[in-house]
């Protein structure tokens, strides 16, 4: 491979995670960053690269000047299958904890290939801490990116500063995040267990945090005008570089695009169509908990009864379900939704069932859809956000009760199923929301003649108004990825001695 030198163009890396929330927006990321006239090379293993063949092939056809650097992935050394390259591709707990693992030994191979291309900056995720050792003794910009927005950072760092969780005396009294733009109420029980006492997981995410704060920037897949105080917070009082330069689902206009992002989708385009299509506007509840497992098959039960014993149309895509003995998955098998459910929904055109994988985009962006059911992973909500929709908020894990927050009580485009229990990625969560809450919930946000739901809509109208003029030529991110790119042709031009 030819260096830096050779290459009149500006070369960046962007080297995504293995999780789903983390490797999908970075593509988009280095796909936008091409049409904006770099050299994007997205570095990764050859099981993550068929994903997105397709779609870089795309991009090459308009002439964009993108592809793949790959690395082999040494699954077979750490007892996965072959094509187990990310956490899409896992069955259970063990398998992440080896893939988890398995990243770690990128490390040569990464150095290696950065030191004979010597690219103009490396955007890595946030949850390789380790490429920070790699760049620093490289001399390559190293930026940071992992899919979220600044706001839940910026809880976290007052979590760390201030440990106002300390102060309450049990798991359900409510405190105070101190120091925030807005007034942030949080409960114990909705903090990472990581948080509350240390654990290995709170040493990795701390090696994470020196990373990013060594870094020279945050790429955010977020716009400027959805989270001003928190992006001004991020930058003021953090300190961090930023660039906010999304939504960057938004790249994906066609709808090949829309559809092939990533995995292969459970439904065809024209039956998922066919299906919106039939619907009247805004009367569709779209139901998603994200790319990883989530709830269990009893919790799956009260959602589907709730969905049944409520007014409402929808779309409910059920992924993998949490169950990791082979007896649990012998009954999951077996009562998986309610008898007859199925046909019930499908025969009075109620409900589509979606089993994998759903084109998110196409379904969240179609005018049949009217409210959007989530887990607050932040690629959810941004993705919400962009298609304008109210939400109902249903955190389990990671950062997603921070993310929770800023939904309902910051942009206020979304009201709480009331899970108020953090489980670990991973790990079965109990049955915290039964099946007339659901009900109530759906019926509520639902309800088109509600003033709250009346109120909702209008907000979310003006958000993805806003975020729309963000990602066009003259908005703010456009803007910012424009900037970013400067800033590395002068370093450039620094470096060769022009200035
Ligand atoms: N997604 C999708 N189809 C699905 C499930 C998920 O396209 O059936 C995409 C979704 O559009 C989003 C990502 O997967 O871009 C999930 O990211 P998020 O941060 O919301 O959640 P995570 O799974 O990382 O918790």
């Amino acid at each position: 491979m030819d260096s830096q030198a050779d290459h009149p163009k500006l070369e960046i890396f962007f080297f995504p995670y293995i999780l789903g929330g983390h490797l999908i927006p970075m593509i988009d990321l280095a796909r936008l960053f091409a049409s904006h006239g770099v050299k994007a090379s997205i570095v990764t293993t050859p099981h993550n690269v068929l994903l997105f063949r397709n779609a870089i092939l795309r991009d090459q056809e308009l002439g964009h000047d993108i592809g793949f650097v790959t690395l082999n992935f040494p699954a077979e050394e750490f007892g996965l299958p072959n094509g187990c390259e990310n956490e899409l591709a896992t069955t259970n707990g063990d398998m992440f904890i080896k893939l988890f693992l398995a990243t770690m030994k990128l490390q040569d191979p990464l150095r290696k290939l950065l030191s004979e291309t010597k690219p103009d900056c490396l955007v890595s995720d946030r949850l390789y801490p380790w490429t920070a050792n790699v760049t620093d003794g490289l001399g390559i910009p190293r930026i940071v990116f992992d899919g979220s927005g600044c706001f839940s950072h910026c809880v976290e760092e007052s979590l760390r500063l201030y440990a106002p969780h300390e102060k309450v005396v049990s798991e359900t009294e409510s405190f105070v995040v101190p120091g925030l733009p807005n007034k942030i109420e949080l409960k114990r029980s909705m903090l990472p267990d990581y948080v509350k006492s240390e654990n290995g997981f709170t040493h990795f995410l701390n090696e994470a945090l020196e990373g990013e704060i060594k870094s020279d920037g945050v790429v955010v897949n977020s716009f400027y005008e959805l989270e001003q105080a928190y992006a001004d917070y991020f930058q003021k009082e953090m300190k961090r570089k930023t660039w906010h330069i999304g939504p960057v689902s938004l790249y994906n206009k066609s709808n090949i695009d829309k559809v092939e992002r990533g995995i292969k989708t459970s439904i065809d385009e024209y039956s998922c169509l066919n299906w919106l299509d039939s619907r009247e506007p805004n009367s569709v509840l779209y139901i998603s908990f994200g790319s990883m497992p989530r709830i269990t098959s009893a919790q799956l039960l009260e959602i589907a009864h709730g969905l049944e014993a409520s007014d409402h149309h929808f779309i409910w895509v059920i992924g993998r379900i949490l169950n990791y003995s082979s007896k649990e998955k012998q009954q999951v098998e077996m009562g998986l939704l309610p008898v007859g459910f199925e046909e019930r929904i499908s025969n009075s055109k109620r409900g589509l069932i979606i089993r994998g994988w759903a084109p998110q985009l196409l379904i969240l962006e179609h005018p049949a859809v009217g409210a959007y059911m989530n887990h607050c992973g932040w690629n959810s909500i941004i993705e919400g956000v962009t298609a304008g929709l109210p939400m109902i908020t249903w955190p389990f894990s990671s950062e997603q009760f921070y993310n929770e927050r800023f939904i309902v009580n910051i942009i206020k485009v979304g009201i709480s199923m009331g899970n108020e229990h953090w489980v670990p990625l991973k790990e079965l969560p109990r049955v915290t929301i039964k099946s007339d809450k659901v009900a109530s919930v759906v019926n509520r946000l639902m309800g088109r003649e509600e003033a709250e739901v009346v109120e909702m809509r209008k907000t979310a109208a003006e958000f993805r108004d806003k975020a729309m003029q963000a990602f066009q030529e003259g908005g703010s991110s456009y803007n910012n990825v424009d900037a970013f790119i400067e800033e590395l042709k002068s370093r450039r031009k620094v470096q060769n001695g022009h200035l």
